[in-house]
C-alpha cells in the first residue's frame, strides 16, 4: 500500500481574502512537491476563491447540512459545497461535537449527504482526556467511527480517509506519542477490514490530528497504519504549513 502521505490543512474559522497569499503560495510549492498529497480546507467564504487560486491542492469543507436544501437559516448543503469547488469534506470533528452538539447519527446523515453530492469524506474520531486515562480510548473510537460512518459507501478507497484526532491533543502544542498513535491507527485498521473487507478496508487512509508541526511529522507519519495529517494552527501560514510537507516527502 504504497499511498502518497495525505496532508491536510484545517482553517477552522480562520482566515479572510488576505489568506489567499497563503493558498496561492501553498499551491505554488505543492507543484514541486508531488509525492505529498495535499489539501487545505478553508472556511465555507474562501472555498471558492482557494479553489480558483489553486492548480495542484485538493479544496474541501470543514462541514456540511445533512439536507439538499430548504429552509435552514444559516446553513450550507454538501450540494453547495461543490459548487463552490470542494471536493471533499470534514465530518464529525470534535469541535463540532462540542461546539454543535454533533452527534454521531448526524454525522451519518451529512456523511450520506456529501458522497451523494460527489464528496469525499474525512471522518473525524477521537478522545478525551477523560476516555484515555480511563483506557477507554479505543472501544470509543471504534464505536464512534461505527457510528458515524454513512450506509453504502461506493468507492470506500477512493472517498473515504479516517482522521484519528485526540481531543487533548488538539491545538494543546502536546501530539499524542507516535506510539499511541500506532496503537490506534492499527485498532481502526482492524475495524475498516472488517467493515469493508481485507483489500478495501486495507486501503483506506488514516490520518492522524492534534499538534502536528514541522518537527514531529516526520516521526508521526513514518508510524505503521499512518497515512499523513490533518494540521490546524500549523497551517495558517504556507512556511509552517510547507514545513511540514518537506518533513513527510
Ligand atoms: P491542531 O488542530 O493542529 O491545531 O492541533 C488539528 C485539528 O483540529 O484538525
Amino acid at each position: 500500500m504504497a499511498q502518497r502521505p495525505f496532508i491536510v490543512g484545517n482553517w477552522k474559522m480562520h482566515g479572510t481574502r488576505a489568506m489567499l497569499s497563503e493558498a496561492r503560495a501553498i499551491d505554488r510549492a505543492a507543484q514541486r512537491l508531488m509525492q505529498v498529497e495535499i489539501a487545505l480546507a478553508p472556511p465555507f467564504t474562501l472555498i471558492h476563491p482557494v479553489r480558483r487560486e489553486a492548480e495542484q491542492i485538493g479544496v474541501g469543507a470543514q462541514d456540511c447540512h445533512p439536507a439538499d436544501g430548504g429552509a435552514f437559516t444559516g446553513d450550507i448543503s454538501a450540494a453547495m459545497v461543490a459548487d463552490a469547488g470542494a471536493g471533499f469534506v470534514i465530518l464529525g470533528h470534535s469541535e463540532r461535537r462540542e461546539t454543535h452538539g454533533e452527534k454521531d447519527k448526524l454525522i451519518a446523515e451529512k456523511g450520506k449527504a456529501a458522497l451523494d453530492a460527489g464528496l469525499k469524506l474525512i471522518l473525524c474520531c477521537g478522545e478525551n482526556q477523560e476516555k484515555r486515562d480511563s483506557g477507554k480510548a479505543t472501544d470509543h473510537v471504534l464505536r464512534q467511527i461505527k457510528a458515524s460512518l454513512p450506509a453504502d459507501i461506493e468507492d470506500p478507497v477512493e472517498r473515504l480517509t479516517i482522521a484519528y484526532e485526540p481531543i487533548w491533543a488538539i491545538g494543546s502544542g502536546k501530539a499524542a506519542s507516535v506510539e499511541d498513535i500506532v496503537e490506534m491507527h492499527t485498532a481502526i485498521r482492524a475495524f475498516l477490514v472488517k467493515t469493508f473487507g481485507e483489500e478495501d478496508g486495507a486501503g483506506i487512509r488514516i490520518i492522524y490530528g492534534g499538534s502536528v508541526n514541522a518537527e514531529n511529522a516526520a516521526e508521526i507519519i513514518a508510524g505503521d497504519e499512518v497515512g499523513g495529517a490533518l494540521v490546524g494552527g500549523a497551517s495558517l501560514s504556507a512556511e509552517s504549513f510547507m514545513n511540514i510537507v518537506l518533513a513527510v516527502q
